[in-house]
């Protein structure tokens, strides 16, 4: 029996790990990357921890990854000389008080990473599987991925590392200038489309079916894994206990999916004995999915996504809808939307507690402060928001909030410079005024 295979999440049918398939020849379903949990059990939940928790106070190549550092629940099949890592996982987890309010949050600091975005962890895993199928003689010209602006970011910065071509199909006019700087920078090949990214997704598709480009979009199954770790190394960082609610800002689906399936996976090999509850945190502008959970899934239609600040998540047609869904209904998932004014403001009271959150993460703060003031998370209990990106790519959201010039947005904590002649006492008057204080 092998240790990792391909498997579609409707009908089962199998596929070797190294067949380049991203959909079932059968029926069209996703495909899972599935483990040989029999071959896991060979060491109890007790010593998976011992080992996990060993391999994080190593600096030894190339465990101190955090994603490698599981590698035997990733992707086993790879050899460590094809692995291609940037040092990705191992993000902080930091305890926020007064947030959202509850007198404490803990925040998975996703965007502290290489590219600045959770994107890194499953494109080390997909584009090191890359590498391991040319070096067996698979045809593979170029790796390529339709964008919201991090997974380009990501992939051009991995394939860049791996020396293989990357191709980026990008929304023109939709993501910010640090993200489209991210794929130029590192010589991707980037194609901006006149359409949306849902237009973009279409596309990459169609270009992919000649298999000598490799599709990197989170459909593929490979990346999923690598962003499976976020939920356990989560766990690991509270010490191996499981919290009671993740929120997590969802687009495409595919991360709330790899959340769901790690989390499973340490319950099914023993590490942990209960399930937190997850929240899918929606843009208003772009929720598909909140819209199908408010008939409990059981209708489900593709909007076309509105404009939307929250620009990583601007998708209308997400392609792990399915995926999805399964884990929502394993981890009694609610799903919550946020509007531009709500999302704007929750990442500004962030920041101002010492954060510096993108406009995704704004969306889960946003979310979590309805649930909280609705009495649904309960003040004592223990929640992890996961933030997607660093603030520090959404430049222009962060100065035009200070400016009061984002649409449908009351800018309620702006907080722009203070313009002054260089003069000691108009000076001083600025900063009594600010301080407000009499002696100064
Ligand atoms: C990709 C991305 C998301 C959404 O993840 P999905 O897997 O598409 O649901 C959220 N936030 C940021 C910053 C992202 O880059
Ligand atoms: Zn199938």
């Amino acid at each position: 029996m092998p240790q990792t295979w391909l498997e579609c999440i409707r009908c089962g049918r199998k596929y070797p790990i190294d067949e380049v398939a991203y959909r079932c020849e059968s029926c069209g379903g996703l495909l899972d990357v599935e483990h040989d949990f029999n071959a896991l059990k060979d060491r109890s939940g007790a010593e998976w921890k011992e080992l996990f928790s060993r391999r994080s106070r190593m600096s030894e190549w190339p465990y101190q990854s955090g994603v490698w550092a599981k590698k035997e629940w990733v992707a086993p099949q790879i050899n460590e000389e094809n692995i291609i890592s940037l040092g990705e996982g191992y993000t902080p987890l930091l305890r926020v008080k007064n947030l959202a309010g509850l007198p404490a949050v803990w925040v998975k600091e996703c965007g502290i990473s290489h590219t600045g975005s959770f994107k890194d962890l499953g494109m080390t895993v997909l584009v090191s599987h890359v590498k391991q199928l040319i070096s067996q003689g698979t045809q593979i010209r170029a790796v390529a991925c339709a964008s919201t602006g991090d997974t380009s970011a990501a992939l051009a910065a991995y394939a860049a590392a791996a020396g293989i071509p990357a191709i980026i199909f990008l929304p023109r006019g939709k993501i910010s200038t640090a993200q489209l700087a991210q794929p130029i920078a590192h010589g991707a090949i980037v194609l901006g489309l006149e359409t949306d990214f849902d237009g973009c997704m279409e596309i990459v598709q169609q270009i992919t079916t000649d298999k000598s480009i490799y599709l990197a979009n989170s459909m593929n199954a490979l990346r999923i894994e690598g962003q499976k770790t976020v939920g356990i190394e989560i766990v690991q960082q509270l010490g191996w206990e499981v919290p009671d609610w993740i929120v997590i800002p969802a687009g495409n689906l595919g991360n709330i999916s790899a959340l769901g399936r790690g989390l499973m996976m340490m319950r099914q090999l023993g590490l942990i004995d209960r399930l937190p509850r997850i929240v899918a945190a929606q843009a208003e502008n772009a929720n598909p999915l909140y819209r199908s959970f408010l008939t409990a899934f059981k209708d489900y239609q593709a909007v076309q996504a509105k404009r939307t600040l929250a620009s990583a998540i601007q998708i209308g047609a997400p392609v792990s809808y399915e995926r999805a869904v399964k884990a929502l209904r394993e981890f009694g998932g609610i799903v919550e939307q946020a509007s531009e004014d709500e999302l704007a403001n929750a990442a500004a009271r962030a920041d101002r507690a010492g954060l510096y959150a993108c406009p995704q993460t704004g969306v889960a703060l946003a979310v979590l402060g309805k649930l909280a003031s609705r009495g649904t998370i309960k003040s004592h209990d223990r929640v992890v928001v996961i933030s997607t990106a660093h603030g520090l790519k959404f430049t222009d959201f962060k100065v035009k909030y200070h400016e009061g010039a984002l649409t449908d947005v009351t800018s309620r904590h702006a907080n722009p410079p203070v313009e002054l002649p260089a003069d000691v006492p108009a000076v001083r008057r600025a900063i009594r005024e600010r301080l407000r204080t009499e002696d100064l």
